[in-house]
């Protein structure tokens, strides 16, 4: 399973921790990661593979969105800066859409991506 990840610049450090805290989850056999050009670099720099995409101001999310709308991507973690104007405002309000479009579970905070990642987990347990 594909799972990207996004962080805006304010929201950073709070996905570096969230992804430490999930190193068991992002790390098992069967989940890869992609994510935007800095996002994905600090990611890397964790101890992380990431496939790296643009940073998300060149499009980085747009060519999320468009492993989404493809069927690559099936989860997307992406915490949004609410506070923030962000120049490439129209991409991310795409990579949301085609999430709503093709029913991709899509967390837009910490807490929300929490819960999918427990889910994923209960499932792995569930199956072993
Ligand atoms: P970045 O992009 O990971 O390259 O900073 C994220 C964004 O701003 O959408």
């Amino acid at each position: 399973m594909e799972i990207a990840i996004v962080a805006h610049d304010a929201k950073k450090k709070e996905m570096l921790e969230f992804i430490k805290k999930n190193r068991d989850i992002l790390s098992a056999e069967g989940i890869s990661l992609i994510g935007t050009g800095t996002t994905g670099s600090m990611a890397e720099d964790a101890g992380f593979t990431v496939r790296r995409m643009l940073s998300g101001p060149l499009g980085g999310d747009a060519q999320i969105a468009g492993r989404v709308a493809e069927g690559k991507t099936e989860m997307v973690l992406f915490f949004k800066d609410p506070l923030g104007k962000h120049p490439h405002e129209p991409d991310i309000n795409m990579l949301l859409r085609v999430c709503d479009v093709h029913n991709v579970p899509l967390a837009t905070n910490e807490a929300s991506a929490q819960l999918l990642l427990n889910a994923i987990k209960a499932n792995f347990l569930i199956k072993e």
